[in-house]
Order: structure tokens, then sequence, then C-alpha cells
């Protein structure tokens, strides 16, 4: 069995690390940080196999035109950062013009389709706690916005996900607190969420460390190599030999796999979250109204908003402004809660121009797994990411096709 390096110790590195230990590798997780506390930390914890809709799409371009002035908007793009950028969205925006959105969705959908299930395997009896099958509400302000939002809706049927057309006396049957601003939903049954992303990395973790795990807080820098091979992480605390690494390192993948001679575009889209007490009768699922772009979850520590997209690069400060904007958008939602926050966030998504993650082995390493550039359903992928990762590593045959998320697809 393998002394596997696992770079990363957010949702994705912990999903590969509990897979690859139970498979009876000896496995050492790098991070600078405590398990989850990157981007996993604060995500909106939906937890959607039907989330099979790329994030660019046909009409990315106008509807992008159309924000960008706007400081508040779902989509802000920080000018001083733009060239660094373009090649990036020049990419992001060919992925929603191809005909490849089809095969997109389908690719999702196969990594997103067992996602409660996996993860009850890695979280045993606190899966009941943190998992729930609450079904999830997409929601529309008006029957012309329903009309327009057809791919999402054609995507979904081509692909067998289940969900039913909701009116406004539905809607307010199933979530009183809202206000009533929506004329029509979509009511997706099998989707639901997690009501504390934190804590399900935080579970995984303390499970591989009571099976004899190490974590090690600290960077990975480099990689000593021979002969198309890894032999050793090099750290901060010195060089740590291995049979075998997994990165993991979410947004900062592209920066690491630099260092082994790769070239793969992931970009950071900045994301945030406002944490607010809950509304006095707690909406049961996440909710998503389509205009805002945020996600309403109820969490164990009250409700989180979170949503919008940043790109503004991995160094930048947080911008305070779009977190407390969101609690606002909410307010609109639930006219009686309080907006004052709790706390507020900000995340990076690792994303890639075609919203697919990078599975598998390094095109030019024998003993290098990728695993990263999982976007805007990180949570979701989490754990099939983490069987898929040890299927490969078993060279046994895989849970599902890793063939559209191969690194040398770019
Ligand atoms: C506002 C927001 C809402 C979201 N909502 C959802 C949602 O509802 N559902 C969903 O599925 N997804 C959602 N996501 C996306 C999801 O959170 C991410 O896709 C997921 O967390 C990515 O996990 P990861 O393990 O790849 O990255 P991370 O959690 O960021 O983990 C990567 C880790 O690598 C470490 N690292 C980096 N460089 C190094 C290095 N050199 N050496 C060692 N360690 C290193 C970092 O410190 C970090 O801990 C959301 C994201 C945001 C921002």
């Amino acid at each position: 069995m393998a002394n596997i390096a696992i770079v990363g110790a957010g949702v994705i590195g912990a999903s590969c690390a509990a897979f690859l230990q139970r498979d009876g590798h000896s496995v050492t997780i790098y991070d600078p940080l405590p398990p989850g506390e990157g981007c996993s930390f604060g995500n909106a914890g939906s937890i959607g196999p039907g989330s099979v809709v790329p994030l660019s799409t046909p009409g990315i371009v106008r509807q992008a035109a159309s924000w960008i002035t706007d400081p508040d908007s779902p989509l802000w793009i920080d000018w001083r950062y733009l060239p660094r950028a373009l090649p990036w969205l020049t990419r992001f925006i060919a992925a929603g013009a191809s005909p490849r959105i089809n095969g997109i969705a389908k690719a999702l959908r196969l990594l997103h389709a067992d996602s409660f299930e996996n993860y009850r395997k890695l979280l045993g009896i606190n899966a009941k706690s943190l998992l729930h099958v609450s079904g999830q509400l997409y929601l529309y302000e008006s029957d012309a916005a329903f009309a327009k939002d057809t791919l999402g809706q054609q995507l979904r049927a081509a692909l067998g996900i289940r969900s039913e057309i909701l009116g406004p006396d539905e809607v307010r049957q199933l979530e009183p607190s809202l206000g009533p601003r929506f004329s029509k939903a979509i009511y997706l049954p099998d989707s639901g969420h997690c009501s504390n992303p934190h804590r399900l990395v935080a579970t995984i973790a303390e499970d591989i460390a009571r099976n004899g795990g190490r974590f090690v807080r600290t960077s990975v820098k480099d990689f000593e190599q021979h002969a198309g091979e890894v032999r050793a992480v090099v750290t901060d605390v010195g060089r740590m030999p291995c049979d075998m690494v997994v990165i993991a390192a979410g947004a900062w993948s592209q920066r690491l796999v630099g260092r082994l001679g790769l070239r793969i575009p992931i970009e950071s889209l900045r994301g945030y979250h406002v944490m607010l007490p809950m509304p006095e009768t707690a909406p049961k699922r996440p909710l998503y109204p389509l205009a805002a772009k945020i996600m309403m979850t109820p969490m164990e520590h009250g409700l989180r908003v979170a949503g919008t997209a940043e790109i503004a690069g991995l160094d930048a400060p947080m911008n305070e402004r779009r977190a407390s904007t969101l609690g606002k958008i909410a307010k609109r939602y639930f006219p009686s809660m309080t907006d004052e926050p709790i706390s507020i966030w900000m995340g990076h998504r690792p994303a890639t121009p075609d919203s697919l993650p990078v599975i598998g082995p390094s095109p030019q390493h024998r003993n290098v797994v990728l695993a990263f550039g999982h976007g805007q359903t990180g949570l979701i992928g989490g754990s099939t990411t983490g069987l898929l990762v040890s299927d490969l590593v078993a060279s046994r045959k895989p849970t599902i096709d890793p063939y559209p998320y191969r690194a040398n697809r770019f």
C-alpha cells in the first residue's frame, strides 16, 4: 500500500484522503489551514444532484455586459485584474457558446447523482444531522422570467432529473415565511442541503485522523521530481517523501501544478456569504431566486445567504460591501427578517472555463493525481470525486467514466 501525500484539506482533499485510506493507503494531508477552512468553509450548502447547468451558457456575454457596470450585481470584475483573467475569460465564453453544453451537463450529472449516498459512506451516523434531502426551490418573480429560463429546464428534463412547476400558493405552502414576490417556482425534490459544510469536512477529517491519517499544517511549495515521478513534496517544514501525490488545492491548484510544468486554467470566482438570524419561521430548504443568483439556505447557526462571482484574483482583499448587499437582497424576500449580519465571509471558487473539474492522472507524471476545479459545485461533487480518485489509484473499474474530467482537455 502506498504512502500518499494529499495537498489541500478542503472537501475535495478530505474526501479523496478518506476513500484512499479505506483502500488501505497511508495518507498525509498538507494544508496551512485546518480542514475545511478554505472555500469549503462557507459555501451555500446546496447539494443538488440536479445541478447540471454550467456557469457559461449561450447568453452569458449579453447577461454579463448588463451586470458589469453595477458594483452590486451578481458578477463583478476588477478592471486592474482583467489582463490576467482575459485568457481564462476567453475560454469561459467559448465553453458557453459551444455545442459542448449537453455533454458538460451530462458530466455534471454523473458526478452529482450519488452525492448524498457517497457522503453517507464517509459520515456514518453524523450524516443524519448534516445532510438533508429537503428539496430545493428555484424561484421566479414573473411568468416572463420563468419562460426565459428554458435552458436549465431542458437540460434537467433531458437528464431525467425530477422537478415540479409550482404556482404562488404552492410556494407559500412550502415556505410560509417567504414574501409574496414569486409567481412561479421549480421544485427539485431529490436535491437538498448540508446544514454545516465546515462541520462536514471537519467530521471527515476527524475520522481520517482517528484511523491513522496525518494532517500537517504547512504549505506545499514544490515537488521533488525524478524520471516522470514525484518523489517528495517540498514544504515549509522540509522535504516529505511520498509514493504518490493528490493535488486538491482548490483555487490555488493552478499555481501549484505550474511547479510540475502543467498549465491548467483555474481562476478564482470569488464569492461571499452573510449569516443572518433565522427568520421566525425558518425556511426548510435552499431557496434560489434566479434573478438575484443567490442561495438562501437554513444552516445550523442561522440563514446563510451566499452568492455573487467576483473576478479579482487570489490576493485582493475582500469587499465587505458585496457581502452586506447579499443581506439586503435577502430582506426583499423575507420582509420580516433583520438584515444585520452575524458574520460575513469570502471564498475562492476554483473554476475551470467549462464548469467541469479536473479529476485524473497528471498527463506528465506516473504518480500524480489531480482533483480540483469544482467551481460552484465542489460540495456536491466532493464525495464522488473522492471515490473516483480512489478507484483510479486502485486501477479498478471507476465509479463513473473519468474521461470528461481529464486534464489534457484544455
Ligand atoms: C459563495 C459560495 C457559495 C458556494 N455554494 C456552493 C454550494 O451551495 N454547493 C456546492 O457544491 N458548492 C458551492 N460552492 C463551491 C464550493 O465551496 C467549492 O467548489 C469547494 O469548496 C472547493 O473545494 P476544494 O477542496 O477544491 O477547495 P478548498 O476548500 O478551497 O480547499 C483547498 C485547500 O487547499 C489549500 N492549499 C492551497 N494551496 C496549498 C498549498 N500550496 N499547500 C497546501 N495546501 C494548500 C487551501 O488552504 C485550502 O484549504 C460555493 C462557493 C462559494 C464561494
